[in-house]
């Protein structure tokens, strides 16, 4: 069984269709990587995973159940954005931990788990800074500790290195792979950046204008583009 599911998404608003009825399907534990240009439709198609947009048509499913109408905080997905969102007054452990106060989730339990994320991300000496005392890479890793605390069914990542310079990117790059590998999560994860999207992906989908491209494997895409759009923002000759 498919541990995410799209069936016919499609997203609306007024007369002005922006997602075309998306089908994807994501085995447990997979890591996709959903690319194309600005404005094709990544972002309202995670927000609508995540139950941040309605849906003007179709389905969402999480380990089989529709979540259609589950509020955000109900569907069990984490999801980490390109501008972090840290509270500013709250120190890196606090920011980590407070989704798990939402949820009253033991004292001890959140302890645990903190500390936990802290080693994974190797941010313990940070745990009681405020954000602003931090860089953009390690504002994001806590972002990423948040995400991790809940140990959702379902990460969803969008552009989350895309303000960060290059040098930091492809640091970053390294270790969600091997966040991915620690602790292996169902992801879906927006880019518009192919090297990111080659490199991190079990599966690439290509959108464009709404609709998806194609799907497949990195190598794949890359050797046998289905169109020449795909050719040419994968990079491939063809
Ligand atoms: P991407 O993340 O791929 O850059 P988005 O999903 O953000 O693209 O946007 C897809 C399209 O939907 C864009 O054309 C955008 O202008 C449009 N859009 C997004 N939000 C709204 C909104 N609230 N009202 C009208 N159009 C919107
Ligand atoms: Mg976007």
């Amino acid at each position: 069984m498919a541990q995410l599911s799209l069936r016919g998404v499609t997203k609306s608003y007024g007369p002005l269709t922006v997602v075309h009825g998306i089908d994807l399907e994501l085995a447990d534990h997979e890591f996709l990587v959903l690319v194309g240009p600005s404005g094709c439709g990544k972002s309202t198609t995670l927000r609508m995973i995540a139950g941040l947009e309605d849906i003007s048509a179709g389905e969402v499913r999480i380990g089989g159940r529709v979540v259609n109408d589950l509020a955000p905080g109900d569907r069990n997905i984490a999801m980490v954005f390109q501008n972090d969102a840290l509270y500013p007054h709250m120190s890196v452990a606090e920011n980590i931990a407070f989704g798990l106060k939402q949820r009253r989730t033991p004292r001890a339990e959140i302890a645990r788990r903190v500390a936990e994320a802290a080693r994974i991300l190797e941010i313990e000496p940070l745990l009681k800074r405020k954000p602003r005392a931090l860089s953009g890479g390690q504002r994001q890793r806590v972002a990423m500790g948040r995400a991790i605390v809940r140990q959702p069914d379902v990460f969803l990542f969008d552009e989350p290195l895309s303000n960060l310079d290059a040098k930091l990117r492809v640091q970053m790059r390294t270790e969600i792979k091997l966040l991915h590998q620690t602790i292996p999560t169902t992801t879906v994860y927006v880019t518009h950046d192919q090297t990111e999207a080659m490199t991190l992906a079990d599966r690439v989908v290509v959108m464009n204008k709404g609709l998806i491209e194609q799907v497949g494997p990195p190598q794949e895409l890359y050797h046998t583009p289905a169109s020449r759009f795909v050719a040419g923002f994968i990079g491939s000759p063809g």
